[in-house]
């Protein structure tokens, strides 16, 4: 399981859990801000709401290591209190009890607060420290919100697709959950992990987009990794992971033009189906989480290796789109690979077996478009 073997394995340190959950986080994010196709990025809050509606236990697994879970003394004082004055702690509701409770409780200190300073102010005494003290409070009662965060009102959820032979389940034991786009389209959620897991390397997101209708299918496929500061540098094992991908992407047709379609969009970016996703390192506990979202072409890493063993966040600009700028070039056509027959690209997945990426945590998202007369 990732937790074991790599969340709880205390050879790696907390900034590479803390890592790795960032990454898993972003790539959620990024994911949301593909399949709403507006220039609204989800908040980080919200794509952990969605790892938890899809996978409570990977949710369970990463929730610890991200900064906004980082409880202050103040908020784990406040569920002490609040524990002390719950008498059934083995109730279902324990956890949503524990926070109405202890979410009142601070709610009855700042009314004290606020009491104190509005006297004092009357009389001109000094009120600094209480003012003090209720920013502290209040920052107390919006770390609950995350936690409130179990109805995500991005995509309506549950929604149901009987199984098809189009997509047959990647694999039974990965969680999945199925979501209504406002365009119509379905998205199928898939967060899944290698069964077995030494170290996470990365973060891989497998973004699919299903043309039912005319029984095409185009993708993307985003390798996560974290930049050392200023540059990008691989080990052994990241170094085949990237060749593993490139072999299995840029390297097989994928990013060729189509001659079909060679001056078809003189818009369009190159054929490369393939990203390297640099994330930034996370900061340290407490702060936010921040990324500047890359997305660099992996033939263009692949040139840019040739001559070096590192890539340097400057050399990059001129080659990389932002998350937003991917966003909308994806799903204006103008990036990822060409359209194929479906039945090629599941030919090309049974030959690959992509599914055993060793060390990286999958988020694959299938965007599937239906004759509207199915529904
Ligand atoms: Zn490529």
């Amino acid at each position: 399981m990732l937790k074991e073997d790599f969340f709880e394995n205390e050879e790696f340190s907390d900034e590479e859990k803390a890592n790795a959950a960032f990454q898993i986080v972003t790539g959620m994010r990024d994911v949301l801000n593909v399949a709403l196709k507006s220039n609204y990025v989800p908040t980080y809050q919200k794509a952990i709401a969605y790892i938890k509606d899809i996978s409570p236990a990977i949710y369970d697994t990463i929730i610890d290591y991200l900064p906004e879970k980082v409880e202050s003394d103040l908020v784990k004082r406040f569920k002490e209190s609040a524990d002390a004055e719950i008498e059934f702690k083995e109730s279902e509701n324990y956890d949503s009890i524990l926070s109405s409770t202890a979410i009142s409780m601070i709610q009855q200190e700042i009314d004290k607060c606020d009491a104190t300073i509005q006297k004092n102010s009357k009389s001109s005494k000094d009120v600094k420290a209480n003012r003090g003290y209720k920013k502290q409070l209040l920052s107390a009662l919006k770390s609950f919100d995350v936690r409130k965060m179990n109805e995500h009102e991005l995509l309506s959820h549950d929604f149901y697709i009987a199984n098809r032979k189009e997509f047959k389940l990647i694999d039974e034991e990965v969680d999945r959950k199925d979501y209504r786009l406002p365009d119509g389209k379905i998205l199928r959620l898939y967060l899944a992990h290698p069964n077995k897991i030494e170290q996470v390397l990365g973060v891989d997101v497998i973004y699919e987009c299903y043309d039912l209708r005319l029984n095409m299918v185009r993708f993307a496929h985003l390798q996560y990794k974290t930049w050392k500061t200023l540059s990008l540098s691989f080990d052994e094992r990241e170094k085949r992971q990237l060749e593993r991908m490139y072999t299995n992407t840029c390297a097989c047709n994928h990013c060729e033009v189509p001659s079909a379609f060679a001056s078809a969009s003189p818009y369009r970016f190159p054929y490369c189906a393939a990203f390297l996703r640099p994330t930034n390192k996370i900061m340290p506990k407490g702060s936010k989480m921040m990324t500047m979202g890359d997305h660099i072409p992996l033939c263009k890493i692949n040139e840019l290796r040739a001559s070096t063993e590192q890539i340097l966040k400057h050399s990059i600009q001129e080659i990389s789109l932002t998350q937003q700028g991917f966003e909308e070039a994806f799903n204006k056509f103008h990036v990822g690979s060409r359209w194929m027959p479906i039945g090629d690209l599941e030919e090309y997945y049974r030959k690959r077996n992509l599914t055993d990426l060793s060390g990286n945590v999958r988020i694959i998202a299938q965007e599937i478009a239906f004759n509207e007369v199915e529904f």
